[in-house]
């Protein structure tokens, strides 16, 4: 297939370690003349794309160094020049990357673009617990949450059985009282994996009571919290007794249904 049949591509560069990132995503990485990176994804990727000009058009917590109009007015000049624009985000570019200001930005241009969607955090902190997000009969929902809003007040509500929460690590004691208020019990599970993906991810557990006591372990690191069914530890497995027969093979087979 004939690469770059748009002028940008968005690409999800998935949640740390650079081997995470799609097939496709690498392979139209190095095809970009001019890639538009974020500050969360890994150095590592740049040897995808090691003749392309990368910008650094970060923004980092609340400190917003790269305006997004200055973003959406570098797309449009690159792609307008006839260069092919790569358009790197953290994670997946669909989720919490305003990726709807940039697609009409370009729209406006008249340019149009291709999404390569990547591994968002959400998704990467349950591999890291090895918890799956649902589960079978009793976690039949999920939910990705920003308790961030637009005047920069903490809201959590209670929406699905999983919730997973980014951009709380800095307030995990006020998202903590509005898991309270929203209806959450005091020793519902809550798990905080910072940095997930990365070869130095952190986890840890907690209840929606105690979550606030995470803040020390993760400060300063990108987070997500999940609270609710996901959150949950899976049974231990109960200690292997040796004399036991081994099982047959439709006992196992049973198992997985
Ligand atoms: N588009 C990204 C999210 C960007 S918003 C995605 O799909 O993952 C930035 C927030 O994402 C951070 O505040 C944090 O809550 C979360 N995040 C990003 N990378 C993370 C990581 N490696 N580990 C944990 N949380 C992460």
């Amino acid at each position: 297939m004939k690469a770059f049949l748009h002028p940008v591509v968005f690409i999800g560069a998935g949640p740390g370690a650079a081997d995470l990132i799609t097939v496709r995503g690498a392979r139209r990485l190095g095809e970009a003349d001019v890639v538009l990176f974020d500050a969360l994804t890994d150095p590592a990727l740049r040897a995808l794309a090691p003749r392309a000009r990368w910008v650094d058009v970060g923004k980092r917590g609340f400190c917003d160094s790269t305006g997004q109009t200055r973003i959406n007015a570098l797309l449009v000049k690159f792609a307008s020049e006839g260069l092919r624009v790569a358009r790197l985000k953290g994670g997946d570019p669909s989720v919490f990357g305003r990726l709807e200001e940039e697609l009409q930005a370009l729209t406006e241009a008249g340019l149009s673009a291709e999404v390569v969607p990547g591994v968002t955090a959400a998704i990467a902190s349950a591999a890291a617990l090895q918890r799956p997000l649902t589960r079978r009969g009793t976690g039949r929902s999920v939910s990705l949450t920003t308790a961030m809003t637009r005047s920069g007040n903490l809201q959590a509500g209670r929406s699905a059985d999983t919730e997973v929460f980014y951009m709380a690590g800095r307030q995990l004691a006020a998202l903590s009282r509005r898991l309270l208020d929203a209806g959450w019990a005091a020793d519902t599970p809550v798990a905080v994996v910072s940095r997930a993906g990365w070869p130095d991810q952190l986890t840890s557990d907690h209840r929606v009571a105690t979550l606030a006591e995470a803040s020390v372990l993760h400060a300063g690191r990108p987070a997500v919290v999940t609270v609710g069914v996901g959150a949950g530890a899976l049974p231990r497995a109960a200690p292997r007794d040796p004399t036991a027969d081994a099982a047959a093979p439709c006992e196992l087979e049973s198992r997985n249904h």
